[in-house]
């Protein structure tokens, strides 16, 4: 098609970030640290002229109500919220969503549904624990895609599969019209990423996933986890690299898990929640003298995974 024929076929996209702001909950991570002792959670809303596609919810029900109103007063019709992986902080507000927008229809790839079968029945038990009347009963879980991409007003919204980055069957959305990236939690912005379920081996092939969003070239980088008003410039792909090659060589020159935060904390003082990091010193060190990232249960150490 001529670039005139493709603006009669598709309208022109634009997207707008809403960030909610809650506290870090690894209550272990030393003293000293309150003051960044906080993370963010990001929902992406792309929109045309009528239509809106939402990348992940919030988490908590106060969250939830607040992006609900967000949205609504945007006056767009939202047809998808597209859910980027298994953690419950990018999709418990889906039931919220869909009884103020009754014909939205939450999708994931069918590996993050899978994914969220397997898991999410620990995750509530723990989660309603650590966030009393935040957790919704019922949070509503995404159906699986059908079909390579979304469709927003004649443009392509493509899933795109990353593997295991913080967690895995991990995803982010491409959208080449505008050349986004919603990166979910392959990519963190200004805040120490979440590595408590990562291993030695898996932590490279975050490495890989971040390369494989690189070569898409894109001019904005949404982060799952961004400091508000922070830009979304794609440079946190690189920045996000950065961070878990330095963890992998202060991991590989430290013998414990104070060692490797204190050496971390060194190069990234400003980052928010270093409760992340201390849970991904502690379980790399644990990896390190077992053999596995945690002496805990799979189930018990999927109890961290809200800990983004
Ligand atoms: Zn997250």
């Amino acid at each position: 098609m001529s670039p005139s024929e493709t603006d009669q076929a598709a309208a022109q996209l634009e997207y707008r970030v809403f960030t909610a702001t809650r506290p870090g909950i690894n209550p272990d991570v030393p003293p000293g640290y309150e003051s960044l002792a906080w993370v963010a959670n990001s929902a992406t809303m792309i929109y045309g002229k009528r239509d809106a596609v939402l990348v992940d919810t919030f988490f908590t029900l106060d969250h939830s109500a607040m992006l609900t109103d967000q949205l609504a007063a945007s006056g767009k019709n939202l047809t998808y919220v597209y859910i980027t992986h298994a953690h419950g902080d990018h999709f418990f507000g889906i039931s919220l969503l869909k009884r103020r927008f009754p014909n939205l229809r939450a999708v994931a790839p069918a590996s993050v549904v899978d994914r969220i079968d397997k898991r999410l029945a620990a995750d509530m038990q723990v989660l309603r624990g650590r966030f009393p009347g935040q957790i919704p009963d019922d949070p509503g879980v995404p159906e699986r895609l059908d079909g390579a991409s979304i469709e927003l007003e004649g443009n392509p919204l493509i899933p795109i599969e990353t593997g295991y980055t913080d967690s895995a069957d991990s995803t982010s959305l491409h959208v080449p019209s505008i050349e986004l990236v919603a990166a979910g939690d392959v990519v963190y912005n200004g805040i120490h990423p979440f590595l408590a379920e990562t291993t030695a081996q898996t932590r490279l092939q975050w490495i890989d996933a971040l390369d494989k969003l690189e070569a898409l070239e894109p001019r904005a980088v949404v982060a799952g986890h961004k400091i508000p008003g922070h830009d979304d410039h794609p440079r946190n792909i690189a920045e996000t690299r950065n961070y878990l090659r330095d963890f992998i060589r202060l991991d590989q020159a430290t013998d414990t898990p104070r060692a490797l935060f204190d050496a971390m904390i060194e190069l990234y003082p400003d980052r928010a929640n270093p409760g992340s990091l201390w849970g991904g010193a502690t379980a790399a060190k644990s990896e390190a003298a077992t053999g596995s990232p945690s002496t805990v249960t799979t189930a018990a150490r999927d109890e961290r995974s809200e800990e983004p």
